[in-house]
């Protein structure tokens, strides 16, 4: 069986973070506005923002992405299926063991057909030897045989060119993933 690597943030969830920004400097950017994928052009006050932003759990702001579910549960059918996401914020390294429980409680109530033990919370995903890959950050995607990444704000500049020169597929969504696999997978038979 094949093994997936699947990233969290902004391929099954997103909107928390940006909602918390929003709330603490009391403003209304939308993440078509960025294309930094901290958002750091958002948050002209780091210290404050982080410190008010780990003692609220950014998952109850968040919303699943349209179709994560069902096409989670039919590729969790046919492939070990790993999340692989990291918790260490840049600016709050020592604060961030709170991030991997928010996440953990978050994977068992929303995926609760996914293995506790693949959960994966880790910053190199490079070290994990998964044969395709899932993830927003181009950089995530090493080391797999199929990369695909998932579109999102900071990512949407990447052009089509540079892409296919580095192996890597793009998906818009959760429908255009599994249509990739299931072609793959065709052409593997
Ligand atoms: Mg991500």
């Amino acid at each position: 069986m094949k093994s997936i690597m699947v990233d969290m943030d902004d391929c099954i969830t997103e909107g928390g973070y940006l909602y918390l920004i929003n709330q603490y400097f009391k403003t209304n950017h939308k993440k078509e506005e960025t294309s930094d994928f901290y958002m750091y052009d958002f948050i002209p006050d780091k210290e404050g923002f982080f410190n008010y932003f780990i003692n609220n759990n950014l998952y109850d702001y968040s919303n699943l992405i349209p179709n994560t579910i069902e096409v989670l549960k039919y590729l969790n059918e046919k492939y070990k299926v790993y999340i692989g996401t990291a918790y260490i914020y840049n600016v709050i390294p020592e604060l961030s063991g709170k991030i991997a429980l928010y996440k953990h409680n978050y994977l068992i109530e929303k995926l609760p057909f996914i293995d506790p033990h693949n959960f994966i919370f880790i910053n190199d995903k490079e070290l994990l030897n998964c044969d395709i890959k899932i993830d927003d950050k181009i950089e995530n995607l090493k080391n797999a045989k199929i990369k695909i990444l998932f579109s999102a704000y900071h990512n949407k500049n990447l052009t089509k060119d540079f892409l296919q020169k580095n192996g890597i597929i793009r998906a818009n969504n959760w429908l255009e993933i599994k249509d990739i696999l299931d072609k793959l997978e065709e052409e593997c038979e």
